[in-house]
Parts: structure tokens; C-alpha cells; sequence
């Protein structure tokens, strides 16, 4: 059977007493942390800065070991299971998504198991590219893609900067790069330097789409991402990962005010954990 499962299961990520110190005379960054994560559902992850957020995603991936304490993801306690297995079976997009030297097509399909429609589809989908350019007609590399946002559908998505009017949504949605052109072919650089940080997690979101793993963990972008892009990045997730475990470490309560339930980490130690509006 494939692992994890998509299946029902009210118990897909279990922490137990996790406790984790990056160094042994270190204080430890998360203090017997506990909680049961349900497939399916979508979990915003809060906490000041250095509070242990990413530490706890990152655990998830094996980045960072317990010095106490254990996960279980679908039952089985992934000490257990060899690292790259487990993060090839789940979706993670760091705080810095990093992309690799080669072209944007091979990190979207780092095994060449789709077809170019296909991840011009996903790229069209987190809003890197427009579907109304003449890209959709063709699927040739060559005429590839104007980064443009479709106003109208970001503007219909509910839960996105409420405080904000349709007006000004759309003003800053309409202020798009739009000369900036990629392609498939287009060359990423080591690390992905020649993009931002906000469209790395973009990329990085299309290539989970492509992907489509029962669990998603995405550790959002700070500051230096763009309203609009990180209007993007949220309409995607809202939009495209509705069947997946969500765990969306966000920096503001609106982030993830419509989830299912909130961890709030509080100097390593779990302190809240109750939906949103209970708050
Ligand atoms: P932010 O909101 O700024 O992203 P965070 O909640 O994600 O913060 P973490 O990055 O998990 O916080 O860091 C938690 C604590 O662990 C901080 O005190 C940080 O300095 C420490 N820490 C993080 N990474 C390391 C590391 N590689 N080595 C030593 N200490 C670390
Ligand atoms: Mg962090």
C-alpha cells in the first residue's frame, strides 16, 4: 500500500514528547511538543520569531532529530525510515525554497516523469504564467509564457487580505512584472538566485502540484515577499491542495484565519491549540 496514505485517518502526523536541541549544551528549541494532525486537514502553525516554527516543519522532513521524543506519520515512526524515502513521499516548502542549477522544467520534473503541458499546467496554476497568453494554444518551449496575474480570479478568492478593497487588490495585482518572461528552458541559477525569494516558493508550489502528496508542509516566506506574490502563494494552497494535510507556518493570524485548527509555539512549547476563531 502507498504510504502515507491518503486515506481517512485521524492520526496521519502524530508528535510525541518531541523535544529538540540543535546542540547538547544548547536550551532545547521545542519542549515536549505533542499533537495529532488529521488527513485532510488544514493546520496554520503561529509563533513569534524563533519560537521553533520551522524547526518543528522541518522535523517533519528529518532536517532536524529529536533528542527526545518521536513522529509518526501514518503510523510509522519515520526515525525509522530512510531520509530521502520520507521526503520524496512528502511535500515541503521551506521558509527559503531553493531551487537547483538546470533549467525550470527539470526542477519541476527533477525525473522527467511529466509532459511539458503538464508543468506548464502547474506553473499556470500558482500563477507564475498566463493562461491567456498564446503559451495555452502551444505547449512549445519556445513560446512560453508572460508572467501576468489573472485579476479576476485572484480577486475572487475568498480569505485572501480581506481588510484589503477589490480595488486595491487589483491595483497591485495589476502592477505584474509583465515583461518578465520564463520558459521551460528558461536557466535557473545554483540556488535559484535569479528569482525571488517568493517566486521560488511558486516554483516550488508547482512542482508539489505536479507531485500531489498527502501531506504538505509549507513554511512561508517572511517580509521580503510581495503582497502579490504571497496572494499567489496562498491561492494556491486554498485552491489546489484541498485533499492534502496543510501545515502552513504562517507569520499573520489572517494567513490561515479560515483553517481547521492552530498550533501556536510559544518559546518551544505548544501553548494553543484550538480553530482559529476560538482564538
Ligand atoms: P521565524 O519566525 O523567524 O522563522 P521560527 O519560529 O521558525 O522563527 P526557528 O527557526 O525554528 O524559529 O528557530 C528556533 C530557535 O532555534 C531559535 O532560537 C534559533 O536561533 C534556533 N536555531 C534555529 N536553527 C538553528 C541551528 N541550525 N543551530 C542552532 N540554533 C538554531
Ligand atoms: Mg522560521
Amino acid at each position: 500500500a502507498y504510504w502515507p496514505s491518503s486515506a481517512k485517518n485521524d492520526s496521519l502526523i502524530v508528535a510525541e514528547n518531541l523535544s529538540i536541541k540543535y546542540a547538547p549544551e544548547l536550551p532545547a528549541v521545542l519542549q515536549d511538543v505533542s499533537f495529532s494532525l488529521k488527513a485532510g486537514e488544514r493546520i496554520g502553525l503561529l509563533g513569534r520569531t524563533g519560537s521553533g516554527k520551522s524547526t518543528l516543519a522541518m522535523s517533519i522532513l528529518r532536517f532536524t532529530d529529536p533528542s527526545s521524543g518521536r513522529i509518526l506519520i501514518d503510523g510509522i515512526d519515520i526515525s525509522k525510515i530512510g531520509v530521502e524515502d520520507l521526503r520524496s513521499r512528502l511535500t515541503f516548502i521551506p521558509q527559503d525554497a531553493t531551487l537547483f542549477s538546470g533549467t525550470l522544467r527539470e526542477n519541476l520534473d527533477p525525473f522527467d516523469e511529466h509532459d511539458d503541458a503538464a508543468c506548464l499546467e502547474v506553473l499556470y496554476r500558482v500563477q507564475m504564467i498566463s493562461r491567456s497568453s498564446d503559451a495555452s494554444a502551444s505547449t512549445s518551449r519556445e513560446h512560453s509564457v508572460v508572467a501576468s496575474v489573472d485579476v479576476s480570479r485572484a480577486a475572487s478568492i475568498t480569505g485572501i487580505e480581506r481588510e484589503d478593497t477589490a480595488d486595491t487588490l487589483s491595483t497591485t495585482l495589476t502592477d505584474v512584472d509583465a515583461k518578465t518572461t520564463v520558459s521551460l528552458d528558461t536557466q535557473v541559477s545554483a540556488g535559484g538566485t535569479n528569482f525571488s525569494q517568493g517566486q521560488r516558493q511558486l516554483i516550488a508550489l508547482a512542482r508539489a502540484l505536479l507531485r500531489r502528496s498527502s501531506i504538505v508542509v509549507l513554511d512561508e516566506a517572511t517580509s521580503s515577499v510581495d503582497f502579490k506574490t504571497d496572494a499567489k502563494i496562498q491561492t494556491t494552497i486554498r485552491e489546489e491542495f484541498t485533499d492534502s494535510l496543510l501545515l502552513t507556518i504562517a507569520h499573520r493570524l489572517k494567513t490561515v484565519i479560515d483553517y481547521d485548527r492552530l498550533l501556536v509555539l510559544d518559546k518551544g512549547k505548544l501553548v494553543e491549540f484550538d480553530t482559529p476563531l476560538r482564538l
